[in-house]
């Protein structure tokens, strides 16, 4: 393994471990951070005071890295979001019910994962080969990269480990259970995910509502339709509500926050 694309979450901080021990091979953990201003802030908290520490007392290489425009400068996801334009990069839902495109993946971690490993010297012709941590229950999600530079494998995946094995292990380590890493206005959050934010965040979760009406009042001006940060296609703070309870809707589609695949 040539690099390893650290997501940040449970499944990432596993992986550390894991190479702490020397169970998995050691590799660069690349760090692709969406801005301050866009990822979970408990992530970042938990990257200050636990990841880089502990990559530090066990040598590990922790790089984090970002997207670079041609010009040098580097926006965050939500700056991307504000600008006023039809075009919401993130996998908003259509009053039809269907999703939008994921190019925040593809241009904010994908891509710039990409960027550093030809910057370490991977091309098409010497691919790079990239861990990435999918453990056995999302084990759907392990499919190879769409860049030519890269072969992806999976650590977790060979050594059999499940998500509840990962946080053992995390736990065993003396680390605190690291939270889910999505950026807090990912739309591939579930139902719980939304109800857990405006209880525990509600600051955050007023964020997350201002944001959507944004979006759709920016829609609405170019005579298109509302969208939405919920699957269920109706605004955020309709569908917290305890009459749009549901067991159904429990787990989010990003469990790691790592979008990759
Ligand atoms: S966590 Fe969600 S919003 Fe953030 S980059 Fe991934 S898919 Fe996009």
């Amino acid at each position: 393994m040539d690099a390893f694309s650290f997501g940040g979450g449970i499944q990432s901080v596993a992986v550390m471990v894991l190479m702490a021990r020397g169970d998995v091979p050691r590799a660069p953990l690349l760090f692709a951070n969406v801005g301050e201003d866009s990822e979970w802030p408990g992530t970042l908290t938990y990257y200050a005071t636990e990841v880089q520490p502990y990559a530090e007392r066990h040598g590990l290489d922790l790089q984090t890295v970002r997207r670079t425009k041609r010009d040098g400068s580097q926006p965050t996801l939500l700056e991307a979001l504000s600008d006023d334009s039809a075009n919401i990069p993130i996998p908003v839902r259509y009053a039809g019910g269907a999703p939008g495109k994921r190019n925040c993946t593809n241009h904010w971690k994908v891509q710039v994962v990409g960027q550093r490993l030809r910057a370490m010297g991977f091309t098409t012709k010497r691919p790079a080969v990239l861990g990435l941590g999918i453990s056995t229950d999302e084990w759907q999600r392990a499919k190879d990269s769409r860049l030519t530079n890269v072969r992806h494998v999976f650590p977790l995946l060979d050594l059999r480990l499940s998500r509840d094995a990962c946080i053992r292990l995390i736990e065993t380590e003396g680390l605190p259970v690291p939270p889910k890493s999505a950026c807090w206005f990912c739309p591939m959050k579930g139902l719980a995910d939304w109800r857990a934010m405006q209880r525990d965040h509600p600051e955050t979760f007023g964020r997350a509502v201002a944001l959507e009406r944004t979006f759709s009042a920016r829609r609405r001006r170019r005579g298109k339709d509302a969208v939405y940060l919920s699957s269920r296609c109706q605004p955020l703070d309709v569908v917290v509500s305890p009459a749009q309870a549901s067991m159904f809707e429990n787990r989010s589609e990003c469990e790691s926050g790592y979008c990759m695949t």
